[in-house]
C-alpha cells in the first residue's frame, strides 16, 4: 500500500458522494438554481427536480410520494417525529404522553426524548438491550401503557451494527393498537377530545444506518414514521427524509413558509434533495453490494480475532450490518489505536462520530454490559462500497504491531 493512499473505514460516520449522485446534483448548484416556490421557469425547474426526488424516495420506501417529507438532516427528522407526535398528542388531550425507546438509540432520538422528560412534558421508558444489543420484544410489550403515544426503535445501530427486529415490533404494536382502540372506545365516548386513539402508539424507526443494506419497504416493515439521511448512503450532507404514513398526525416544529406541505418550513435545499433521490436510486442498482461487503467484513473481523489475542467482537455476530466491525482490544486505548491507524493512513472511529473527543465511554457499548475498560478499547471499522480486499489486507498487516506496541506501553499482555 503506497504511503500516500488513504483507507477510509468510517462509512457509518459519512460516505463519499457517488459520482452519479454528484452529476445529478451539479446542474442545481449552477444553471438550475431556482427557488422551488417561484412561479417562473427557474422555480418550475426546481419544483420538478424535488418532485422527481420525492418519487425516487417513495419508490425506495414503497410508499406514496405524499408520504415523503424532506428535512435538513436525519437529526431533524428524528426530532420532528418525536416533538411532532408529542405536540399532536397533547393537542388531542393526552396530558402526559409516554414514549418508549431503547438505550442504544442515536443521540438524535435520545436527546429530544430526554429533553421533553426533563421538562416534565412526557414520561419515557428506555428499554435495555441484551449483550448483543438487541431489545426484548416482550419487555417492549409490557411497557406499553394507555398514554404511550410513540415507540422509537432504530433499524440498525450506528456503533455496533446490530439489527433490531423492526417488523416484529410493528406487528406487536399493530396488535396492541387494535386491542387498545377497542378498549378506548368506552373512554372515547366519555372524552370527545380523545380522537384517533387507534393510531397510538405510533411507531417510528431511525433507518439511517440500515438504508444501504436492509429492505426499507415501509409496508413490509409496518412502521408509521421512518428516518433517512443522504450522507450515509453516498449522497450529500444536510438533507434527511421523514416518511410519515398517511393519516398519522404530527405537528411541525420548524415554522415559517408552506414548504413540505406545512410540515417543514424553509426554502428547499434543491441540490441536496436531488442528491437524496439519486442516492436511493443507486442503492436499488447495487443489490450485490451487501454480499461482497460481507466477505470483506468477515475477512477483517475474523482476521483480527484470529491474529490478535484478547480481542472481542462487540454486538451480534449474526444480526449485524454487513459493513460493521466493532472490536475491543484489551489493554489498548481506542483513541491511541485510532491515532496510530491514522498515521498509517487508515481512518476508523472509536464510537459514534458525534462522541469523538468525548472521553465518557459510549452509551451503546456500556448498554451491552461489557464494562468501561472494554468500552474504552473499542474500535469501529465501517466498510463501504469503495473498499477493496487489498485495503483490508493492509489493515490486517499493520494492526497487530500497533496493538502490540500500545499494550507494551500500558503494561498489559506484554
Ligand atoms: N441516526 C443514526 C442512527 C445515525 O447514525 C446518525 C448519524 O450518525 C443520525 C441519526 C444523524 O444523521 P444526520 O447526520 O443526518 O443528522
Amino acid at each position: 500500500m503506497p504511503k500516500t493512499s488513504k483507507i477510509y473505514l468510517d462509512n457509518a460516520a459519512t460516505t463519499k458522494i457517488d459520482k452519479k449522485v454528484f452529476e445529478a446534483m451539479e446542474p442545481y448548484l449552477q444553471e438550475d438554481f431556482g427557488n422551488a416556490s417561484s412561479l417562473h421557469y427557474f422555480g418550475e425547474k426546481a419544483h420538478e427536480a424535488i418532485s422527481k426526488a420525492r418519487n425516487q424516495v417513495a419508490d425506495f420506501l414503497g410508499c406514496s410520494a405524499l408520504e415523503v417529507f424532506f428535512t435538513g438532516s436525519a437529526t431533524e427528522s428524528d426530532n420532528l417525529a418525536i416533538f411532532g407526535v408529542v405536540r399532536s398528542a397533547k393537542k388531542k388531550g393526552i396530558v402526559k404522553p409516554h414514549i418508549i425507546t431503547c438505550s442504544i438509540e442515536h443521540p438524535a432520538v435520545l436527546e429530544p426524548i430526554k429533553h421533553l422528560e426533563k421538562n416534565g412534558e412526557i414520561e419515557a421508558t428506555y428499554l435495555p438491550v441484551d449483550k448483543e444489543g438487541i431489545i426484548n420484544i416482550h419487555e417492549l410489550a409490557e411497557n406499553i401503557k394507555e398514554n404511550t403515544v410513540l415507540v422509537s426503535i432504530m433499524y440498525a445501530n450506528n456503533e455496533i451494527g446490530t439489527i433490531e427486529p423492526i417488523a416484529h415490533i410493528a406487528q406487536l404494536i399493530g396488535n396492541l393498537r387494535n386491542a387498545q382502540s377497542k378498549n378506548l372506545n368506552f373512554k372515547q365516548s366519555q372524552n370527545a377530545n380523545f380522537q384517533n386513539s387507534k393510531q397510538y402508539p405510533i411507531f417510528h424507526c431511525d433507518a439511517v444506518q440500515a438504508a444501504n443494506y436492509l429492505d426499507c419497504n415501509v409496508e413490509k416493515l409496518g412502521v408509521d414514521l421512518l428516518t433517512l439521511s443522504a450522507h450515509k448512503i453516498y449522497g450529500p450532507k444536510g438533507v434527511g427524509v421523514l416518511y410519515k404514513k398517511n393519516g398519522i398526525d404530527i405537528e411541525p416544529f420548524v415554522l415559517g413558509g408552506h414548504q413540505e406541505r406545512g410540515l417543514r418550513a424553509g426554502t428547499e435545499n434543491v441540490p441536496a434533495i436531488v442528491g437524496m433521490g439519486a442516492a436511493v436510486e443507486q442503492i436499488k442498482h447495487e443489490k450485490r453490494q451487501a454480499a461482497s461487503l460481507l466477505k470483506l467484513r468477515d475477512k477483517l473481523l475474523e482476521g483480527i480475532l484470529k491474529t490478535i489475542p484478547h480481542t472481542h467482537l462487540n454486538g451480534s455476530r449474526k444480526n449485524r450490518l454487513p459493513n460493521n466491525v466493532n472490536i475491543s482490544f484489551e489493554g489498548a486505548e481506542g483513541e491511541s489505536i485510532l491515532m496510530a491507524l491514522n498515521e498509517k493512513g487508515v481512518a476508523v472511529s472509536t464510537g459514534s462520530a458525534c462522541s469523538s473527543g468525548n472521553l465518557t465511554p459510549s452509551h451503546v457499548l456500556m448498554a451491552l454490559g461489557i464494562g468501561v475498560e472494554r468500552a474504552h478499547s473499542a474500535i469501529r471499522f465501517t466498510l463501504g462500497k469503495y473498499n477493496t480486499e487489498k485495503e483490508i489486507d493492509y489493515v490486517l498487516k499493520v494492526l497487530p504491531d500497533i496493538i502490540y506496541r500500545l499494550r507494551k506501553i500500558s503494561g498489559r499482555f506484554s
